[in-house]
C-alpha cells in the first residue's frame, strides 16, 4: 500500500436528517482511515433546518466529526410547483455561506456533495478544489440520470404519456415509462426540467462514491466505466464504497429493545413477513383494508409498520389502529400478526433471523438493509425513483419480486397473500434466498480489508492525493 498524508474532506449534504445520515456514515469510513472530515449543514432559518435536538445527538453519538453549521437567509418565495425546487433554491442560496467557510480553511482536498447539492460545484470550481458526488442510491439510478440529457428531449413525448412502454438505457433492464423517476415524469414541469439541468452537470465533477458494491450492480458500472451513459463526453470515475448502511443501533431512545424485537424472539427462524415503508410512506385508508385481508388470508406471521392514512391526518402523532384498520383484524390475527404504530428500528428488525421477507418501498438504504440482511425483498414502490430502485431489485439483481397494481393506486388484498405466499413458501421464493445468501455474502465481503468497496475507497483516496501534487507542482 501506498504511504498517504492526511486528507482533509468537507461532506456537504443536501437539507433534512435524511441526506444528513448518510454523509454520517460516509464520514465514518473517513475516519476509519485516518482522515479528517467536517460535515457543513446548511442551516436556513425555517423549516428546512436539521432540528437541534438532531444535531446534539449526531454530535454526541459521533464525536470525531466536525459538524459546521451554515447559516443561510430565509427562503424568500413560499410556492414552489415541487419541493425539491425549493430545496435547490435553497441550497443556491447557500453558495456564499460554503464558499467562506471553505475559505477559512487551511487546506481542503476534496468536497463530496450529494445529489441534490450541484450547484456547489460552482464554489469548488472557483476555489480550485476538486468536488465529487455521493450518490446514495442505485449505481442503476446514476446510469439512468446521467443518461437522460440526451435521451428525454428527443423522446417522442412525456413518460407519463407513454404509460407501459418500455424503454432503453445502457446498463440497467428494461424499464417501463411509468417505472421513472416521479420527479421526471413531466417533461414540461419545473421539476423535470431543473433535474435535467443537474443531470447534465453532474459529470462535471471530478468523481462519483456510490452506495452500492461492484458485485451487485457489474452491468450498470460497466455502462458507465465504458462511457456508455454519457456519449460524447467523459463519465468520471465511479467508486462503488458501499454497503454503508445503519449499524442497526441496539436500543430505542428510551434505551430498553423495541417490543417487536421481543415479540420477534418468540416466532420460529424466517417465519415473519416485515413490512415497513420508508420515512414517508403513507397508505390511505382503502390500501390499509387491502394489506389487512391480504395478510390474514396469507395465513403468515407479520410485523407490519402502520401510519395514519393522509386523509385522517390531524397531526396526532399515533394512529389509531382501531379507527386505521379493518374491524376485527387486531383481534382476528393476535398472536400471529404485531402491528407497530409509525415507526420500528428497521435494520434491527431485519438482522433479526425470524424475519423471512420484507415488503419495501425500495427506498435505496432499505433496499440495502434487506440485501445485508440475506431478507427477500417484495417491491411496492411509493415514489421519488423506487420504481426505478424495483426494477433494478427484481430484473437485475434477482433479489426480490414486485407486487401488482402500484401504478394503478392500489393493490389487491388477493396480491398481497399471493406474494407473501410466493416468497415464503415457494419454490421460487427458496430461489430467491438462495440468491440473498449469496448478496449478503458478498456485500460483507465488499467491505472488508481488500474487498472490492475497500479498494475503491483506497483509489478514490489515491485520487485525492493526485489532486494535491497536480496543485503543487
Ligand atoms: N426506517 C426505520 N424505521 C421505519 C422506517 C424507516 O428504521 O419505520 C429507516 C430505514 O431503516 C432506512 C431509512 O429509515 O434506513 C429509510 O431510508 P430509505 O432510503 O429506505 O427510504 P426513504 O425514507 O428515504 O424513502
Amino acid at each position: 500500500s501506498v504511504s498517504m498524508t492526511q486528507k482533509t474532506v468537507v461532506l456537504y449534504p443536501s437539507l433534512g436528517v435524511g441526506h444528513l445520515n448518510p454523509m454520517v456514515e460516509l464520514a465514518n469510513v473517513f475516519l476509519r482511515l485516518g482522515q479528517a472530515v467536517v460535515i457543513a449543514v446548511v442551516n436556513p432559518p425555517d423549516k428546512d433546518a436539521v432540528s437541534e435536538d438532531a444535531m446534539a445527538r449526531l454530535s454526541t453519538a459521533n464525536p470525531a466529526i466536525t459538524f459546521r453549521l451554515l447559516p443561510v437567509p430565509s427562503c424568500g418565495k413560499d410556492h414552489y410547483s415541487h419541493p425539491v425546487l425549493r430545496t435547490i433554491d435553497v441550497l443556491r442560496a447557500a453558495n456564499p455561506s460554503l464558499r467562506e467557510f471553505l475559505r477559512t480553511l487551511p487546506a481542503v482536498d476534496a468536497l463530496v456533495v450529494d445529489m441534490f447539492c450541484v450547484d456547489a460545484l460552482d464554489v469548488a470550481a472557483e476555489l480550485d478544489i476538486p468536488a465529487y458526488f455521493f450518490f446514495a442510491s442505485a449505481v442503476g439510478d446514476l446510469a439512468i440520470m446521467l443518461h437522460l440529457p440526451y435521451y428525454y428531449p428527443a423522446a417522442p413525448c412525456s413518460f407519463k404519456d407513454m404509460g407501459k412502454t418500455v424503454l432503453r438505457f445502457p446498463g440497467v433492464p428494461p424499464i417501463r415509462a411509468v417505472d421513472m423517476s416521479t420527479t421526471m415524469l413531466d417533461r414540461e414541469s419545473d421539476i423535470a426540467k431543473e433535474r435535467l439541468r443537474h443531470y447534465t452537470r453532474m459529470p462535471g465533477a471530478r468523481g462519483f462514491l456510490t452506495n452500492s458494491f461492484d458485485w451487485l450492480e457489474a452491468r450498470a458500472l460497466e455502462a458507465l466505466r465504458y462511457g456508455l451513459c454519457t456519449p460524447g463526453r467523459p463519465t468520471p470515475p465511479v467508486y462503488c464504497i458501499g454497503p454503508l448502511v445503519l449499524p442497526g443501533q441496539t436500543g430505542g431512545s428510551a434505551g430498553g429493545r423495541h417490543a417487536c424485537l421481543e415479540w420477534l424472539d418468540a416466532q420460529p427462524e424466517r417465519g415473519v413477513v416485515f413490512l415497513c415503508f420508508g420515512s414517508l410512506g403513507t397508505f390511505s385508508a382503502a390500501q390499509l383494508a387491502e394489506v389487512a385481508r391480504g395478510l390474514q388470508d396469507s395465513g403468515h406471521r407479520f410485523l407490519w409498520v402502520v401510519r395514519s392514512p393522509p386523509e385522517q391526518k390531524d397531526e396526532s402523532v399515533e394512529p389509531d389502529l382501531q379507527a386505521s384498520l379493518p374491524e376485527g383484524f387486531l383481534e382476528k390475527t393476535a398472536g400471529r400478526g404485531f402491528v407497530v404504530k409509525n415507526w420500528a428500528p428497521q435494520a434491527e428488525v431485519l438482522r433479526h433471523g425470524a424475519v423471512g421477507a420484507f415488503v419495501t418501498h425500495c427506498g435505496w438504504n432499505s433496499v440495502l438493509e434487506g440485501i445485508v440482511s440475506g431478507v427477500p425483498m417484495i417491491c411496492w414502490p411509493l415514489y421519488a425513483e423506487q420504481r426505478m430502485n424495483k426494477v433494478h431489485v427484481v430484473e437485475e439483481m434477482k433479489v426480490g419480486v414486485a407486487v401488482e397494481g402500484y401504478e394503478e393506486g392500489l393493490v389487491k388484498a388477493e396480491e398481497v397473500a399471493a406474494k407473501v405466499r410466493l416468497v415464503m413458501a415457494s419454490e421460487e421464493g427458496s430461489k430467491l434466498r438462495e440468491k440473498l445468501v449469496a448478496a449478503k455474502e458478498m456485500a460483507a465481503a465488499a467491505v472488508k480489508d481488500g474487498g472490492s468497496s475497500d479498494v475503491a475507497f483506497h483509489e478514490f483516496l489515491m485520487d485525492l492525493e493526485k489532486c494535491r501534487s497536480e496543485k503543487s507542482g
